[in-house]
């Protein structure tokens, strides 16, 4: 097993990609950290993954946005299970518009979760890795973040942002031994592009070189190496999971 005896906290985890790639690490021996918004999602996928991999699962009812519930989140987990080894910063939202039609509040709302939701996670966790001298951070980006896209003016800024937190953070926790990469998926099958249009997921697939969009499988994969110790050599790395789209 690639994460036996290693703790993992995933942001968002209740559904989507959060919750594929905690039944990922579940299925290789990890102890499963969610911290979701969304507390029936979270408990019933928790509830489900406890059941399928007979492992523990520890709740957290939170928003990344709160940095003092991000820091006291944090400090319960601790209390009670000692460590995080893995922090995936996957919890991410849409609000898009145009630019001339993004209203202040949406601009915000993105920008809180999707952004400073990154900072408050890691400062909280990564104090904890530093002492342990060990630690993975992935952040889930996207591909928008490294090629815009029309309506995502707030969504790009984040993801954009989310690479350069990346970059830096890798550079910061190097000599701790804390490797710090980001995923940037392309399109994925999730609530998140379920609201698109039959015509528009067909524009889409016409522009992506595989053709269609991803699966949250094909993420949990990448998350998966970039966890296990079969990437200990990368950090700073932005991991393209987009079936083409960007090369
Ligand atoms: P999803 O299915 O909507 O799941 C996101 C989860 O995050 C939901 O459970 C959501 O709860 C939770 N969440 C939202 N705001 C939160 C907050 N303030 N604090 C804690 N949890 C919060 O989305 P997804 O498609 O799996 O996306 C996961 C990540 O991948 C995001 O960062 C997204 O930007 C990124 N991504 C997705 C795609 C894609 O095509 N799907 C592509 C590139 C990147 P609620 O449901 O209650 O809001």
């Amino acid at each position: 097993m690639k994460l036996y005896n290693q703790v993992a906290m995933i942001t968002g985890g209740a559904k989507g990609i959060g919750k594929a790639i905690a039944n990922s690490f579940a299925n290789e021996g990890a102890t499963i950290v969610l911290f979701d918004i969304n507390d029936v999602v979270l408990n019933q996928t928790a509830d489900n993954i406890k059941k399928r991999y007979g492992i523990e699962v520890i709740t957290v009812v939170g928003d990344v946005t709160n940095y003092n519930e991000c820091q006291t989140a944090v400090k319960n987990i601790l209390d009670k299970v000692d460590k995080i080894d893995i922090l995936i910063n996957n919890a991410g939202i849409t609000k898009d518009n145009l630019v001339i039609r993004m209203s202040e509040q949406d601009w915000d709302d993105v920008i809180s979760i999707n952004l400073k939701g990154v900072f408050n996670v890691t400062k909280s966790v990564v104090k904890s890795m530093i002492k342990r001298r060990y630690g993975r951070i992935i952040n889930i980006a996207s591909v928008v973040g490294q090629i815009g896209n029309i309506g995502q003016i707030n969504y790009a800024a984040t993801k954009g942002g989310v690479i350069a937190i990346t970059k830096t953070c890798a550079k910061e926790f190097a000599s701790r031994n804390i490797l710090v990469n980001a995923i940037a998926p392309g399109f994925i099958a999730t609530d998140m592009t379920n609201n698109l249009t039959e015509q528009q997921k067909n524009y889409i697939c016409s522009v992506i070189p595989l053709a269609r969009f991803g699966n949250v499988v094909d993420i949990a994969r990448a998350a998966l190496f970039l966890a296990s110790e079969d990437s200990s050599y990368i950090t700073g790395h932005i991991l393209s999971v987009n079936g083409g789209i960007y090369m």
